[in-house]
């Protein structure tokens, strides 16, 4: 079995933990409220809390720990000024959401962040258009460092069965009896693209871990349940079923690109994968990166370093002409013969009701797709209730 990150798979999960009720409390939002956990579980090791100011400052201008160890996203606990000014060194915090303390925290670290180098830095760009970037700013301006406790599992009632922590899914690949297992990050629904990236994949190792993001993702990204609906039937029709395990990753999305990239890969790495699929623009959003940028990035390090293998894709389409799924690097022919379909296109379609072509997203996906955005639509007009009656 791989290496964690690090050497050693964090586990920071104590639910018996007794919590006292009149430490102060830290109101997550949904993004540190799903870090907490993913730290919890081990899924970013060998981080053991929110990062302190040295680890931070690192990462955002060396993509290095303080300890020199490779690791490209900042995970910070930003407060209030307000709450902030009360709170003190070495001292116990609760970390609440919704009105449930999930975790504790001792405060090692609190410092304020120049949040236009980290954009810079790890979005590279300080747009305000761009998702990451809008949200960075959105979040409260100062960070609070230092190891965390879970002392309550989040709920994860939506995805039953098909949420593991890093320890289960070694566990599962053991029992498989897969050796060699290539990670698979998506925020979307997998169009033939996206299967045939996985099925080239397949060919050289033992099983793929299909590792859909369901945490927190821009409006117009396709809803998580939605999706989920959309990977099972096609596993079911068009996958060996022994050789594909589906399980969740409750990250929340940065649309930070490259750097977003090799932090996927440093996770799946921890979750128990010896390879993982990087194709073109991985993790991007609008324009903001080079197509390959995302792989190029991987140069940097050292493959000892990274620990994982990258496998990379080229643009990937069907070609009428090959009548196959091809890339630049197996098919001769012009752009007029392949068809691609922007996300946008792809979106406008599905909310219309419109089949996109069977070359590009299986029937059975798209009607999921369908139904999907047509019930979403009836809850944007208030014409059906959030329980989906
Ligand atoms: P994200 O990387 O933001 O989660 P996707 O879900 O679209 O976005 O992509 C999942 C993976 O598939 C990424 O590695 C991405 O680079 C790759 N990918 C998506 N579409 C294509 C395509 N048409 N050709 C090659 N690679 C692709």
């Amino acid at each position: 079995m791989i290496q964690p990150h690090g050497g050693v798979l964090i586990n920071r999960v104590d639910e018996e933990l007794p919590v006292n009720d009149e430490n102060l409390i830290v109101e997550l939002d949904n993004i540190s409220f799903s870090d907490l956990e993913l730290i919890a579980i081990g899924a970013y090791s060998p981080l053991e809390g929110f990062m302190g100011e040295n680890d931070y400052r690192s990462v955002v201008r060396e993509m290095r720990l303080s300890s020199g160890l490779p690791w490209s996203i900042p995970i910070t606990l930003p407060v209030s000024n307000e709450v902030a000014k009360n709170i003190h060194y070495g001292e116990t915090i609760n970390l609440v959401k919704d009105g449930i303390v999930y975790g504790v925290m001792t405060v090692k670290d609190l410092f304020m962040p120049d949040k236009t180098e980290e954009a810079k830095q790890v979005f590279k760009t300080a747009d305000l258009n761009h998702p990451g970037v809008r949200k960075l700013f959105d979040r409260p301006e100062v960070y609070l460092g230092g190891p965390v406790t879970l002392v309550k599992r989040p709920t994860n009632d939506e995805f039953a069965g098909y949420y593991l922590v890093p320890t289960a899914t070694r566990a599962m690949f053991e029992k498989l009896g897969w050796n060699t297992i290539v990670g698979f990050q998506t925020r979307n629904p997998v169009h033939r693209a996206h299967e045939y990236l996985q099925k080239c994949a397949l060919e050289m190792v033992d099983g793929l871990f299909l590792n859909p993001l369901v945490g927190e993702t821009k409006a117009d990204d396709i809803p998580s349940d939605v999706r989920m609906r959309s990977y099972k039937i096609l596993l079911k029709h068009y996958y060996p079923s022994d050789r594909v395990f589906l399980s969740v990753f409750p990250a929340a999305m940065r649309y930070a690109g490259p750097r977003e990239a090799i932090f996927h890969a440093l996770v799946r790495k921890n979750y128990g994968c010896t390879h993982f699929i990087v194709g073109r623009d991985h993790a991007g959003v609008g324009n903001y990166y080079g197509s390959y940028d995302a792989q190029k990035i991987f140069s940097i390090f050292s493959q000892e370093e990274i620990g994982i293998q990258t496998i990379f894709f080229e643009n990937s389409y069907y070609c009428r002409k090959c009548e196959n799924m091809a890339s630049s690097r197996t098919c001769p022919h012009g752009k007029e013969h392949h068809v691609s379909l922007s996300g946008t296109k792809v979106r406008a379609m599905l909310q219309n009701g419109e089949m996109p072509p069977k070359e590009f997203s299986r029937p059975e996906v798209a009607k999921i797709l369908i139904e999907g955005m047509q019930q979403q639509s009836l809850f944007r007009s208030g014409m059906v209730a959030n329980d989906g009656k």
